[in-house]
């Protein structure tokens, strides 16, 4: 493929990445939009192989890689479970890292990267330029390392193999502020570097401490900031794949990954807006969890009242006599896997002239768009599927409020306890409508560690038991 061609295939592809996030931004386009991004994506790829920077010597080891690296996500597409897709996604961006990080060492050990090959001539590169590549090399190693680190965390974070505590060391903020100094110190001992030997060492140290610092930041941030984490986490891959253009010198990934970058971080600053807080305070840690901001006793929303158990039947009947009707799914109805059943319940109750509607919280479940993505497969219609912002007002003329799996985006405490760790988090103010319908297991607290003071208001209900069974209760209830 002539270069030309290469370039014109680039455009195209950026042009189909613009128009992808554009269609992802909303339901109804978003199945067109990951289209586009699939054919951006091919193409893309098409034209990086088969452009003038790859020589057909190099097709063996591109196919070779790709053969396996395309084996292992279709396994891995087809086995995940969907409430295992936020630790795939965090997978996958620690896989990013590292590419970023790879590419910038083998950048920096090829002696073909300080020449240009103009007309089939090797040209050094000039000082200028030299040391231009070189900050390129540093920065991509750095954001290589730290996406990678960050993301391994934030992997066991989510798949529950590392505790939700923040682990916060004494004196944690003077120990980044010091490995800051040590890289911008090692940087430039990099840069002032005369041949590879020397080179090394500063890489490496910072390397290693950019890989703590990764580890470092995610451990020290708690349960409940965990979204902000995982879309930061995202733009950090963006900007690792930025990097990794700049180092290649290929144009597409330059843009493909300060799309990303970006996106990751408008993504990052509505998940801070979404649970009340600034990105320095996510970033600082600390958040989260009950042990962080420990209650004194008898505080203003200590769980007090009694929890009042119903069965499916009841529920059944509370939902029948009901004009207004909002669900609120969570994290449960996709452990579940309840979605179906849903909106089953749904048809028969829109059916019998219900004003059904779903009401989502920014951060339910555990990724961005988790539950829309869970009602789409469902079928559910987009006009009956709202934000909390659009709906919160219409709690107090509602009959039912229906909870499925959800515990921390609907606890009160949010807005009734200052002392609580989740103070100050917008919620969905189910407590406000006639009845609530709490559907879980148990009594158990949710991501967040905090107990719910919503279990035990007067107008409350508890439907204990699995989502799914209890569902497929209540709709045998409602159909007999
Ligand atoms: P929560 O984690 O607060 O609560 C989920 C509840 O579901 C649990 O209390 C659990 O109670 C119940 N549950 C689990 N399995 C089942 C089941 N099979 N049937 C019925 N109930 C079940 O979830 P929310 O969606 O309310 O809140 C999301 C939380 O996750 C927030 O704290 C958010 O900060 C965090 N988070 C969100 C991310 C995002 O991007 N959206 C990313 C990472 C974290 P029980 O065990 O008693 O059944």
């Amino acid at each position: 493929m002539s270069a030309s061609l290469a370039t014109v295939s680039y455009i195209g592809a950026t042009i189909l990445f613009i128009l992808s996030l554009g269609g992802l931004s909303n339901q109804e386009s978003s199945r067109r939009g990951n289209l586009f991004g699939m054919i951006g994506m091919a193409i893309a790829v098409l034209a990086t192989v088969l452009g003038p920077k790859v020589g057909s010597s190099g097709y063996a080891w591109i196919i070779g890689s790709m053969v396996v690296g395309g084996a292992i996500g279709l396994y891995l597409a087809k086995t995940v479970q969907m409430t295992q897709m936020p630790e795939l996604v965090a997978f996958m961006h620690s896989m990013v890292g590292l590419a970023a990080m790879l590419v910038g060492y083998a950048t920096f050990i090829d002696p073909a990267s300080s020449f240009h090959l103009i007309d089939g001539k090797n040209i050094p590169l000039t000082h200028a330029e030299e040391a231009i590549h070189k900050i390129e090399i540093y920065i991509g190693v750095l954001i290589g390392a730290v996406t990678l680190s960050g993301s391994v965390i934030a992997f066991g974070k989510l798949s529950g193999r590392i505790g939700g505590n923040p682990m916060l060391l004494p004196g944690r903020h003077w120990m980044n502020l010091a490995g800051l100094l040590v890289v911008i110190y090692f940087g430039g001992v990099f840069l002032n570097s005369h041949n590879i030997g020397e080179a090394m060492t500063p890489v490496i140290v910072m390397t290693a401490i950019a890989l703590l610092f990764g580890i470092h930041m995610v451990m020290a941030i708690g349960g409940a900031d965990m979204p902000v984490v995982v879309s930061m986490l995202n733009s950090y891959s963006g900007w690792a794949a930025a990097a990794t253009g700049f180092m290649l010198s290929n144009d597409l990934l330059i843009v493909i990954g300060a799309l990303v970058g970006s996106s990751g971080a408008i993504l990052s600053y509505i998940m801070c807006n979404a649970m009340n807080r600034s990105f320095i305070s996510v970033i600082a840690g600390g958040f989260g969890t009950a042990s962080a901001a420990p209650k004194p006793a008898g505080g203003a929303a200590q769980p007090a009242g009694e929890v009042v158990p119903v069965n499916a039947t009841e529920a059944a009947e509370l939902l029948r006599e009901a004009k207004s009707v909002i669900i609120v799914p969570g994290y449960g109805m996709a452990v579940a896997q309840a979605q179906h059943t849903v909106f089953e319940i749904t048809k028969v109750l829109r059916d019998k002239g219900v004003n059904v509607r779903f009401g989502i919280h920014p951060v339910a479940g555990r990724m961005p768009g988790h539950m829309n993505v869970l009602l789409a497969e469902a079928k559910v219609p987009y006009d009956i599927v709202f934000e909390m912002d659009e709906l919160n007002d219409d709690f107090p003329a509602t009959d039912v409020a229906i909870v499925i799996g959800a515990n921390d985006i609907v606890n009160p405490a949010a807005q009734d306890d200052p002392t609580s760790p989740i103070a100050g988090m917008p919620v969905l103010e189910v407590w406000k409508a006639k009845t609530s319908i709490v559907m879980k297991r148990s009594m158990a607290s949710g991501y967040a560690g905090v107990d719910n003071p919503l279990f035990y208001k007067e107008n409350n209900r508890m439907l204990f038991g699995d989502a799914k069974k209890m569902l497929d209760e209540v709709l045998t209830v409602l159909r007999s």
